[in-house]
């Protein structure tokens, strides 16, 4: 690590772009790959989750007449969605911990282990003055920064929220996403974009500490669409925080999941050595909990769908780049049904659901994700994919 980056991040902010390739791999591979050991440079991985989107959510965008992304993507697969809670349905937390760290864990987990939640019981007041320090488990984005590749994060709710967190940092609990904010900026995630302003801004945290204050000194901060709409990629970090908790539904979002994966894409593409990018739909997620009629679903599978065709068409142009296609767990319980002789939804419940949902990868290795995989599997697969690594027999 060179000297200016090395004091960057002891002053804990968000680390710049120029910082990134300096890590324990020794620097920026080129594309021709390691030629010491034959091995090939780890792809790009972007992993696009719809939170919910079980198959019904795309089967009802594809008989509404779309042409989706995801029919363009050679290999698909079922993901048995399940935590460590398992008769208990699985939430949004294990969901993306077994993704991002190839574990199962339990419901409210962000990236830490069954083991956290009895240190918890044991002694909650010793956890909670270092929640990092509780069974965490690296996830392939903590092996991406330790490759020099840069990282990126969007969502359409708090970027703290349990899907986004459970791959940058490692606490006890998804409602302590104050201290989510805190490791983000400790870590220096290069990209993040979406709601949740009220977990780094000292007016509505309950601590008072105004996070934006050393971050925007150093990272780009963006607060609207405007800003967004003038957004040029430079070295420095991105961070993009459009809403005070989750952002409107998609037919009045600005800036789109679409126009937030371009633009994540254009800044991380800048790095030689790579990167790993999450993009989740949020909005699928409170569609199948608010049970909403199917022109809202379809809003939000569209906008989940447009963001996959931003993937793809990046791919195109850099082929060195594994896109997924996932969800964490199916929510509603959608069923498609017909109604006066025309498409209608129904739903069988609020809460999720434990139906195995749709996978769908492009690109290098994404053969290795098909078939009927466990969620844990997909994360494991992800760490293959970071170390450059063959799957094992
Ligand atoms: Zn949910």
């Amino acid at each position: 690590m060179r000297g200016w980056c090395k004091s960057f991040a002891i002053l804990s902010v968000v680390a710049l772009g120029a910082c990134a390739p300096a890590a324990a791999t020794g620097g920026p591979r080129s594309d021709a790959g390691d030629s010491a050991t034959g091995q090939s440079p780890p792809p790009n991985i972007i992993l696009l989750i719809g939170d919910g989107a079980g198959l019904a959510y795309w089967s009802a965008a594809k008989l509404a007449g779309d042409s989706l992304a995801i029919e363009r993507m050679p290999v698909a697969g079922l993901v048995d969605t399940r935590g460590s809670d398992y008769p208990r349905l699985v939430d949004s937390a294990a969901g993306a911990t077994a993704f991002a760290s190839g574990v199962r864990s339990y419901n409210g987990a962000i990236g830490v282990g069954v083991r956290c939640r009895e240190l918890m019981r044991a002694d909650s007041a010793a956890v909670m003055r270092d929640p990092a320090s509780c069974d965490p488990l690296p996830s392939f984005f903590d092996l991406a920064r330790e490759r020099g590749m840069s990282t990126g994060l969007i969502t359409t709710t708090n970027i703290t929220d349990a899907t986004p967190a459970a791959f940058a940092s490692h606490v006890p609990d998804r409602s302590m996403q104050a201290e989510v904010a805190q490791q983000y900026i400790r870590k220096g995630i290069d990209v993040l974009m979406g709601g949740g302003r009220d977990f780094f801004d000292g007016t509505a945290r309950a601590d008072g500490r105004d996070l934006l204050v050393d971050l925007c000194q150093r990272a780009v901060c963006l607060s609207n669409a405007e800003e967004f709409n003038a957004y040029r990629p430079d070295d420095r970090s991105v961070v993009g925080l459009f809403a005070p908790r989750l952002m409107p539904a998609a037919a009045e979002r600005e800036p789109s999941l679409a126009m937030m994966t371009r633009a994540a894409l254009a800044k991380l593409s800048r790095n030689p050595a790579g990167f790993v990018l999450m993009v989740e739909e949020e909005g699928t997620d409170e569609a199948g909990h608010h049970n909403w009629p199917l022109p809202q679903l379809l809003d939000e599978v569209r906008s989940l769908n447009a963001a996959t065709e931003v993937a793809l068409a990046f791919a195109q142009t850099h082929p060195n780049t594994l896109v997924i296609v996932v969800a964490d767990h199916e929510t509603g319980g959608l069923t498609l049904k017909r109604d006066a002789d025309t498409l209608a939804v129904a739903y069988s419940t609020t809460g999720h659901t434990h139906e195995m949902v749709p996978l769908f990868a492009a690109g290098p290795g994404a053969e290795r994700f098909g078939g009927v995989k466990e969620n844990w599997e997909i994360g494991r697969l992800l760490m293959d994919v970071v170390r450059a690594e063959q799957p094992k027999q």
